[in-house]
């Protein structure tokens, strides 16, 4: 994610595989072309994810402004409505290309999990650097989201997350087993992988 200076005529190289996409904090300083860039883009092999995209609350975002013939990027307050209009732009592309859909989410997971319910999207949708509690991170999973860890991280959502996927497959009789353990503790569920 380039802070409002699209890469234009970017060349893929063949040894690489590639998420390509507009950064919610740039959502008040895209421009056509670089819709149609993305577009493009999208559709090449080498490209096997579309985002990051997603809804962001609290950090800064970039405006394109005009005086007169020049235009300037400046620093804005985030901007919901107009990020809200790119995330579905990135939706309907990955329904569209079939490929799965990156999401940057900040303080927005409500709004993250109504859309999944709502739109019943064919494609994953990865949220990217998981920091969230274990409860957000089993309803995440519940609604069939995948989670990555970053950085910076919660080790008992890392705990849900693996314990949730693994649950998942296990036979109900397995499963209650497992739930009746004092504590269902990291270093079990990496043992079962
Ligand atoms: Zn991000």
């Amino acid at each position: 994610m380039i802070r409002c200076q699209f890469r234009r005529g970017i060349r893929l190289e063949d040894d690489r595989y590639y998420s390509v996409g507009i950064h919610p904090w740039n959502a008040g300083c895209y421009t056509k072309r670089d819709v149609d860039s993305l577009n493009r883009l999208a559709r090449d092999h080498r490209v096997v994810a579309v985002g990051e995209t997603g809804l962001d609350s609290v950090h800064v975002a970039y405006e394109l402004v005009s005086h007169g013939t020049t235009r300037e990027v400046v620093q804005a307050l985030p901007d919901i409505e107009r990020q809200l209009e790119l995330l579905m732009l990135h939706i309907r592309l990955s329904e569209e290309v079939g490929k799965p859909l990156l999401l940057h989410v900040v303080k927005r997971y409500p709004e993250i999990l109504k859309l999944r319910i709502d739109l019943k999207p064919r494609q994953t949708w990865i949220i990217h650097g998981f920091r969230g509690r274990p409860g957000l991170a089993k309803d995440l999973l519940k609604w069939g989201f995948y989670l990555s860890y970053g950085e910076m991280f919660n080790p008992l959502s890392v705990e849900a997350t693996l314990s949730v996927c693994w649950l998942r497959r296990m036979s109900p009789r397995s499963r209650s087993r497992i739930l009746s353990l004092p504590s269902l503790s990291l270093r079990l569920c990496l043992s079962l992988i």
